[in-house]
């Protein structure tokens, strides 16, 4: 199995889910045509498949540009009904790429968006995720409700601590200052911020995290740690215990960190 990022924009990752025969391929969230375009021509790739995660332009804005060069298949989010999108996904849908090389189920995880989905593979053990969870964060509240964001989150945190999760942007270390402010004595939140700053040093990517790696160490997925909700209790004035709402506090501070 081989899934390489594309680097595009400042901080996004356009991921390439390589075909066992290593002559196709498929990308998800392509922010940027010019990227992918090159990345085929240099390694002689034919493009099968694009997977949309949610509409925000860094995740389409390449799409109909590889359309046209390309005779490549669109996915995306039935909720966000995108024209150029040949299939529309909705919650419990499955699809399959290269000849069920993988099999992803479509989970609908609302929060960043409100039609916002993830593909996950259980065979191979993988998560694409667009941004609602990130190494160590999630993504901003653009559209939905605390409750809905929190119980995305909390879908994806069950899946098997295996799974390796593919986040589109590469914000692990301002997410590991967040986390460490939220648990200063978390020492797999230090352990990981030196590796990470390790990697990031060497212009390295920091991702894929893995849920059990997330479960560790990402706040958003510990709002009903007793340590957490007592440091929300000083940072924010948190009197309920109830996670949603410690999360949506997390979330508001987090905007403001
Ligand atoms: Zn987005």
């Amino acid at each position: 199995m081989k899934i390489v990022p594309i680097r595009a924009f400042s901080d996004n990752y356009i991921w390439t889910i390589h075909a066992t025969n290593n002559k196709r391929v498929a990308v998800v969230d392509p922010g940027d045509a010019a990227p992918v375009l090159d990345y085929l021509e240099a390694h002689q790739l034919e493009l099968d498949a694009i997977l949309i995660t949610h509409y925000h332009n860094d995740h389409i804005g390449g799409v109909n540009r590889l359309k046209e060069k390309t005779a490549c298949h669109v996915y995306g989010s039935k909720y966000d009904n995108l024209d150029f999108c040949d299939t529309l996904l909705t919650d419990g849908e499955r699809i399959n790429l290269f000849n069920q090389e993988y099999q992803f189920a479509v989970l609908h995880v609302p929060g960043h968006t409100l039609g916002h989905i993830a593909y996950y593979d259980s065979a191979n053990e993988l998560l694409f995720c667009g941004d609602t969870l990130f190494r160590a964060g999630c993504g901003r509240m653009f559209e939905g409700e605390p409750e809905q964001f929190y119980a995305s989150l909390q879908r994806l945190a069950k899946l098997p601590a295996n799974t390796r999760v593919y986040c589109t942007h590469e914000y692990t270390l301002s997410n590991l200052a967040f986390a460490e402010y939220i648990e200063p004595n978390n020492p797999d939140i230090k352990e990981l911020k030196v590796q990470c700053q390790q990697l990031r040093d060497q212009d390295k990517v920091t991702l894929p995290s893995t849920i059990a790696s997330e479960l560790l160490t990402n706040p958003f997925l510990r709002c009903e740690k007793a340590s957490v909700v007592e440091r929300m209790r000083q940072l924010d004035n948190v009197n309920s215990e109830q996670a949603h709402s410690i999360f949506a506090s997390m979330r508001r501070l987090k905007d403001n960190f």
